[in-house]
């Protein structure tokens, strides 16, 4: 006869278990250099200014190199060049130590197994509710909103009692009111021009937004005194 064993464990134990989990693959990558995930475009032109002033930044301009993993100007840390979207996944995986990531991309990550430990201030916009400028948002139909930003979409709407309906979009959310896909869109506002151009208006503000440094959880324990070192360099040009 076979005997079955069947262990029962409570959140925190599943939280330490993943913890552990963490710890043991940031332990595997302790030979090697400390890795910065970053993405191409407008998040790496505002970071580098930020980079080069704390003394580390990458020895290729990723515009210019096909490379998805850039030595840097220290020995000891390299930069992985990776969409911004999944920066948030290769730091929580410990396959990047630190990243640099938009608030909005954090937020709809979760966070999970993740430090936030620097605001960096650039790259600052708006999570904002959009649509016509006759929207009643309190009226009690079922809006459909087009989005990226699914979860945090989600969670907003459901904070303001408001029952919508959540369609997917990877890009170009504007349009989606134009041709009638959506009564909504949430997205990023920076001038509000790209809206205005196609006669939308802000209606609800979500969340300010600006760029943050990550760092893993278990990096952090394990290579404490090496990644509070540059965090101390890269505070001090934020601040500077
Ligand atoms: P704007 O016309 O200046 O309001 O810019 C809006 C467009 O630029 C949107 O389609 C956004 O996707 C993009 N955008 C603006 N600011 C940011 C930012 N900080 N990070 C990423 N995308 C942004």
């Amino acid at each position: 006869m076979q005997t079955f064993v069947v262990c029962l464990i409570n959140e925190s134990d599943q939280q330490a278990l993943a913890l552990d989990k963490r710890v043991n693959r940031a332990q595997a990558g302790m030979g090697r250099k400390l890795r910065i995930a970053l993405s191409k475009g407008r998040i790496f032109d505002e970071t580098m200014p930020l980079f080069e002033a704390a003394g580390v930044s990458p020895i290729e301009d990723p515009e210019k190199s096909r490379k998805l993993i850039l030595s840097s100007t220290e020995p000891d840390v390299e930069f992985l060049i990776v969409r911004a979207s999944d920066v948030p996944t290769y730091v929580q995986h410990g396959g990047a130590d630190l990243g640099v990531v938009g608030k909005d991309v954090l937020l709809e990550h979760g966070g999970d197994g993740l430090l936030e430990p620097i605001d960096l201030q650039i790259a600052r916009c708006k999570l904002m509710v959009a649509g016509f400028p006759e929207t009643d948002l309190n009226s009690r139909r079922r809006f459909r909103v087009a989005t990226k930003f699914t979860e945090c979409a989600r969670r907003h709407f459901a904070q303001h009692g408001r029952q919508v309906e959540i369609i997917k979009l990877y890009g170009s959310m504007e349009l989606a009111p134009l041709v009638g896909l959506s009564d909504l869109i949430v997205d990023v506002v920076d001038t509000g021009s790209t809206l205005k151009a196609n006669g939308l208006v802000p209606l609800e503000h979500i969340s300010d937004i600006t760029s943050r440094l990550i760092v893993n959880r278990a990096s952090m324990k394990i290579q404490h005194s090496r990644i509070s070192e540059i965090l101390d360099r890269i505070s001090m040009a934020v601040r500077c």
